[in-house]
């Protein structure tokens, strides 16, 4: 089975049409999470998204929760509880009532899916060696897929379980083979990529070949930020889409 794996999507429709055209025909879409908030289409996104059921998988993200009221946005920084508010204001009922719908954890196969970590699926980074190491010690499948921190990357579990993860940056347009070892693997962010590349990021995973690889995809950053600035959205989050950061 051919999947399109993608993530943190955030309201930017643009990038994820470019990201749906660049993996052609796929079995299955999963999303991990963060399908809305910073951007400026999320009733459309999900639209799209909702278009591939019953073929899809997509997971609650901590931005999703945000503009459902579900958690506090005091914890976000200024600008992402604007857009947070923003988002909020914007969504259709229709739209509303599917993010109140997503699941914090769905387990498929080899394979687990969240937004965050299998500790706490909605919050937590995995960013660092000892918070993979940490999460490795709970997951109950051969594979995680994670998103959130907008990061493409693979962590490896150590051979001797005691021992801290490697990770390895994941290089667009490279296919790996899926060792024996335990991953935890993040296909980095559709809609704002924050590894100092712009172009939109995700991951063709075949689970019949047992490869992933990761993909970077150019779209048209203008338009979107001139669907941002139309919106009056925080400048600092329109600027940064071109820089990836
Ligand atoms: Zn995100």
């Amino acid at each position: 089975m051919r999947i399109a794996i993608i993530s943190d999507i955030h309201s930017n429709r643009v990038a994820l049409q470019a990201v749906l055209a660049d993996a052609g025909a796929v079995d299955e879409t999963w999303c991990l999470g963060d399908v809305v908030g910073y951007g400026p289409e999320p009733n459309e996104c999900i639209e799209i998204l909702r278009q591939r059921e019953p073929r899809l998988i997509c997971l609650a993200g901590n931005h999703d929760w945000a503009a459902l009221g579900r958690l506090d946005t005091s914890d976000f920084n200024h600008d992402a509880e604007a857009a947070a508010l923003w988002t909020r204001n914007r969504l259709t009922p229709s739209s509303r009532a599917y993010l109140e719908s997503l699941p914090e954890r769905v387990i498929k196969g080899d394979f687990t899916l969240v937004h965050g970590s299998p500790r706490a699926p909605i919050w937590e980074y995995l960013i660092s060696a000892a918070v993979a190491r940490a999460n490795f010690a709970l997951l109950t499948t051969p594979y995680c897929l994670v998103g959130h921190s907008h990061i493409p990357f693979i962590f490896y579990e150590a051979v001797n379980r005691q021992d801290l993860p490697t990770v390895h940056t994941a290089s667009a347009d490279k296919m790996i083979r899926l060792p024996e070892q335990r991953l935890f693997i993040n296909p980095g962010s559709v809609g704002q990529p924050r590894d100092g590349n712009p172009h939109a990021s995700y991951a063709i995973l075949d689970t019949g070949a047992k490869t992933i690889e990761h993909r970077r995809v150019p779209y048209s950053i203008k338009e979107t930020q001139r669907l941002m600035e139309q919106a009056g959205l925080p400048q600092r989050l329109i600027q940064r889409l071109e820089y990836g950061l």
